[in-house]
């Protein structure tokens, strides 16, 4: 059989390609080099445009709200200066009025369930090393029409080339009951971040995560990180429960493009530079990408 798409990587962008393929009636294979679900390093932040592009994939509110995922109605930005900025989503003119902070493997499980719903061929535990090209794309006996490039932020891969920003964040999972309000963003803006932020993001009941996004002089991150750290523990929080191990990676930022292509192989989300430099998102950018590399797919079958 050959496939419509073969697609490398079940991380947003991998997954949301799949789904619109699957919805336009192509047929793709997905291959992933770990687990669906392995934890990765993430804040969980659900921006209210990346929840309106979910939503044309048939991913909806409900299905992160039965993950223990918060409604987040405002963002709280803290500068040095002691200056505070409020952002209201309830306020914005666009149909969802409101962000979700979910833990980053449960949103990648609902994706991942989805995915199977629309019948996505996936198949875990697939490094793949070595692609061949003919007429199709091959990847050992499977063969493609096209190749969507999906794996993420990994700096040195094939796209380095590309006019863009490297950027890297770390951050922690923890259980713990905290005098901060579960339906805000924090964030906490510092020159120590070289243009990035801190942030807490309320993930599910007693759930936080706790991170640090910086845009230069990454030798200094995990000791802002747990500075940073420290001093919520024992600025915020009030009963500590749990937490998990610290995780970091690259946002890679700066491309304004929806998707690249050369020929009959597409990149999207992160391995595009696809995130923003202005916020680190990139969740948002990884679905945008993913349909609109579906439709051309589809549009040029
Ligand atoms: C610390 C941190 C916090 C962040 N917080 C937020 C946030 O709050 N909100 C937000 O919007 N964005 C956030 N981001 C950015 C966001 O996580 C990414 O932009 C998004 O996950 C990119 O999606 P993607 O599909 O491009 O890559 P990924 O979701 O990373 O998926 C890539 C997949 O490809 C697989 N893969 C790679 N190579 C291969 C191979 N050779 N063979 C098979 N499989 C392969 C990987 O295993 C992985 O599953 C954060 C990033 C970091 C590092």
């Amino acid at each position: 059989m050959v496939y419509d798409a073969i697609i490398i990587g079940t991380g947003v962008s991998g997954l949301s390609c799949a789904i619109k393929l699957k919805e336009l009636g192509k047929s793709c294979l997905v291959l992933e080099k770990g687990s669906l679900t392995t934890a990765k390093a993430c804040g969980g932040g659900i921006t209210n445009k990346a929840l309106s592009l979910l939503a044309l994939l048939d991913i909806n509110t409900s299905d992160f709200l039965d993950h223990d995922a918060k409604i987040v109605t405002k963002t709280k930005q803290f500068f040095s200066d002691g200056s505070i900025k409020v952002y209201d989503y309830t306020k914005q003119s666009t149909a969802i009025k409101y962000a979700i902070g979910i833990k980053r493997q449960s949103f990648d499980s609902v994706l991942v369930k989805r995915a199977m719903k629309a019948g996505v061929e996936i198949i875990r535990d697939y490094h793949v090393e070595s692609i061949f090209y003919d007429s199709f794309v091959h990847v050992d006996d499977f063969a493609g029409k096209t190749l969507v490039y999906a794996t993420g932020g990994v700096w040195g891969n094939q796209q380095d080339n590309l006019n863009s920003t490297k950027t890297l964040g770390m951050s922690i999972n923890i259980e713990a009951e905290m005098n901060l309000t579960d339906n805000v963003f924090y964030f906490y803006i510092d020159d120590a971040y070289y243009g990035g932020y801190a942030w807490v993001f309320p993930n599910g009941t007693n759930r936080w995560n706790i991170g640090v996004w910086q845009k230069g002089d990454f030798r200094s991150l995990k000791e802002n990180f747990e500075q940073f750290y420290a001093n919520t523990l024992s600025n915020k929080v009030t009963r500590f429960i749990s937490k998990e191990s610290p995780k970091s990676g690259y946002i890679c930022c700066g491309n304004a493009e929806e998707y690249l292509k050369k020929d009959n192989v597409y990149y999207v989300g992160e391995c595009a530079r696809f995130a923003s430099d202005q916020n680190g998102e990139g969740i948002y950018q990884a679905v945008l990408s993913g349909i609109k590399a579906a439709t051309d797919i589809c549009n040029n079958s």
